[in-house]
């Protein structure tokens, strides 16, 4: 790993960046943070990753210590610093309570912190896109939305690691969460489409699920080339019954999901609608 760090405006390599174990974000995983990525050097939607990061904050009662420009500037700075060897970058932006007492008392922490990482982005091997990838589901109920709500994009990751560990073990490229009624959600680390005779669907944020950025350009993706896209419930069947799956996120765009726990979809094979929104995805995202 070649990262670049920037711990509260000081810029340094990944040995060098240190954050105190006094930080809330240490201690009790209060922090939030984005996933962005560059395509052709800039930065792909960065206004939406913006506008769930305040939402993430206001949903902790967390006051984020900049402007988006004073953001996008220090990302800048971040990116300049880092050796990219021509390839895209990777920014993690994470804003944490900040240093303060051992104590859940707001005003112990007044200051919160803020890192941005950066490094070179790694992106799924053409395989993945070509061949589709296996999920399974998996037996970690994702959070209660009246718990820690997934719509929060919290630094505490416990739900989604031990859901992705477990699919990991079951050697899946990712695992699909159920909410606490047994509906399906999202992926550990992505979220969840289906095609049903032609009709692309994903389940409402209602269900409990982090809103995806990939998730939101998908619909206008599909607006874009005349493909329906929309929400519904979905349970075990629909997905193991779709003609085509796909996952998304940023740094995976749109993986074709060929089997669910070693079942085949849509003959095993990466389906057309599928790989005509993976196509116009990428003519859009690079087209900036
Ligand atoms: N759901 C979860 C739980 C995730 O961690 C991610 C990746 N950030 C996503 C969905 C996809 O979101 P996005 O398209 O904004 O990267």
């Amino acid at each position: 790993m070649a990262a670049t760090v920037n711990v509260n405006g000081r810029i340094s390599d990944e040995q060098e960046a240190v954050i105190s174990v006094f930080d809330h974000g240490f201690l009790y995983g209060e922090g939030i943070y984005e996933t962005l990525r560059t395509y052709n050097g800039r930065l792909f939607l960065f206004d939406r990753h913006m506008r769930r990061l305040r939402n993430s904050a206001r949903l902790i009662g967390l006051a984020i210590p900049f402007t988006d420009n004073e953001l996008a500037r220090q990302i800048s700075e971040t990116i300049a610093a880092t050796k990219l060897d021509e390839k895209e970058a990777y920014v993690r932006v994470l804003v944490t309570r900040g240093v303060g007492e051992l104590t859940y008392e707001l005003k112990a922490t007044p200051k919160a912190s803020w890192v941005i990482i950066v490094k070179p982005l790694v992106e799924p091997a053409a395989e993945v896109y070509k061949r589709g990838c296996n999920i399974v589901l998996v037996d970690v109920v994702r959070n209660h939305p009246g718990s820690v709500n997934p719509m929060i994009k919290c630094n505490n990751l416990m739900n989604q690691a031990l859901a992705a560990q477990q699919a990991f073990k079951r050697g899946a490229f990712d695992g699909v969460m159920r909410n606490y009624r047994g509906e399906l959600t999202e992926c550990a680390t992505s979220n969840l489409f289906i095609v049903k005779n032609g009709i692309v669907l994903t389940p409402p944020v209602e269900c409990g699920l982090l809103p995806g950025i990939t998730r939101e350009f998908i619909f206008e993706t599909g607006r874009d080339v005349g493909i329906e896209v929309g929400e519904q419930v979905l349970r075990d069947d629909d997905l193991l019954n779709a003609d085509e799956a796909f996952l998304t996120s940023t740094t995976r765009e749109v993986v074709p999901i060929v089997a669910v726990d070693e079942r085949a979809i849509g003959g095993g094979k990466p389906g057309p609608v599928t790989v005509k929104l993976l196509k116009t995805f990428r003519d859009l995202a690079r087209a900036g």
